[in-house]
């Protein structure tokens, strides 16, 4: 479920589902090896600063930075030509692509905007990560940039992913979708949250819907999952089914949650919808997962 035509005609994908690099893990506990990887002539690498990675020219900027060494270079992969891919923090005042409009652009190929993907998540855990969670004192990059090691008490930390539960639900004929206060007006999308410790992601597509809308589900079930590299998310994928269609909105979450048509709903997904109303588009999965609910006739349930 990952291409569609968009009002434009282009082809569209789901972003950063198609990395192609092979991480080769094997390597990263091989300081010789990754210096002979960061050696290499071929070698290319993607600078990130916030949400963006660097540029030279309005292009992505690939070539080897100033002063980069094995104590800073995240190691990413290597290509499908065994190019090795490394990432870096971006130095102040260096060229930038901001992620977001680069990806609604479709300018990219999936693959590349994927590497960005893993770039962005693994810059952002060290410059975020710098001490030890344990005793407070400065830790060192290691593996690669897969761990970071404290000389003090022998802490080892590694990179966080922070999943995500986005779920489509559906009662007979209709979809319950909802809205922030800094979306772009009368868009719509799913309802989303992240998970809490000790929970299954069932149990938190059940709370989050219930805490945001009241709205009580059963038969959760996975659809599909993507990075969502702000900073570090992956968004779990997920479809249930409403007990009723009473809404009580949580106003501190979203602005406003409705129940819509399927009919309604697709025309939001293409941008058609005679009052103006617009779903998520199709590089975010929650576009995916109204389509896919969308795709069950009524008649069918
Ligand atoms: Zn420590």
């Amino acid at each position: 479920m990952q291409k569609s035509t968009d009002s434009g005609g282009n082809l569209a994908r789901l972003a950063f589902n198609d990395s192609d690099l092979d991480r080769h893990s094997e390597w990263r506990g091989q300081p010789a090896t990754l210096q002979a990887l960061l050696d290499r002539t071929d070698a290319r690498f993607i600078g990130v600063e916030g949400d963006a990675v660097s540029a030279v020219s309005g292009s992505p900027d690939y070539r080897r930075p100033n002063g980069l060494g094995s104590d800073t270079a995240l190691f990413l992969g290597s290509d499908p030509g065994e190019c090795p891919w490394f990432a870096y923090a971006a130095p102040a005042g260096a060229e930038l692509l901001q992620l977001r409009p680069l990806l609604m652009s479709g300018a990219l190929p999936a693959a590349e905007l994927s590497r960005f993907a893993q770039a962005r998540s693994l810059v952002h855990w060290h410059q975020s990560h710098r001490f030890c969670a344990r005793c407070g004192l400065p830790s060192v990059m290691q593996d690669g940039g897969y761990r970071r090691h404290c000389p003090s008490c022998g802490g080892d930390h590694f990179p966080r992913t922070d999943p995500v539960v986005i779920m489509a639900i559906v009662h007979g004929d209709h979809v319950l979708l909802g809205r922030q206060a800094a979306w772009p007006e009368k868009m719509y999308s799913c309802l989303a949250g992240f998970m809490e410790p000790g929970e299954t992601i069932e149990q938190a597509v059940a709370r989050e819907t219930f805490e945001e809308t009241g709205v009580r589900v059963h038969s959760v079930s996975y659809v599909a999952s993507q990075p969502w590299p702000f900073p570090s998310s992956l968004m779990i994928g997920m479809r249930a089914e409403a007990h009723g269609l009473d809404i009580t909105i949580d106003y501190n979450e979203l602005q406003d949650a409705r129940w819509f048509s399927k009919a309604d709903a697709r025309l939001m997904l293409s941008r058609q919808h005679p009052d103006g109303l617009s779903a998520a588009s199709p590089y975010a999965i929650a576009h995916w997962l109204i389509r896919d609910i969308c795709q069950d006739a009524p008649d069918q349930r």
